[in-house]
């Protein structure tokens, strides 16, 4: 038992690695293409790795704020980091969803 605690009902229960922003009202909830996608903002300090902004394929370096989205139904696996300029801007910037629309092929 450490007296430095204040926690009585400790016992075996260790708090959540990374705690805060769960319920910081940094999520909000987006339409987009007939899904309802969760958005949460991610601080410069919060980012500590290099993630890959499916936008514009280029990497967003630690310490960038960005934004993390998913389909509200989808799972952990479905994250994505984007710039926040390329969310926003998602319907002209996403790659991998290329219709052509104005380059018809004969
Ligand atoms: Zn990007």
């Amino acid at each position: 038992m450490s007296p430095r605690r204040n926690r009585p009902s400790g016992a075996g229960k260790t708090p959540p690695p990374r705690g805060t922003g769960d319920r910081h009202g940094l999520e909000r909830t987006e339409n987009w293409q007939g899904e309802s996608w969760v958005v949460r903002q991610i601080s410069g300090s919060a980012a500590t790795k290099y993630y890959r902004c499916p936008g514009c394929d280029h990497e967003i370096p630690p310490g960038s704020p960005h934004v993390v989205a998913w389909a509200q139904d989808g799972t952990v696996d479905d994250r994505r980091h984007w710039h926040r300029a390329c969310w926003n801007a998602r319907d002209r910037r996403t790659t991998r969803v290329q219709r052509s629309r104005n380059a018809p092929r004969y």
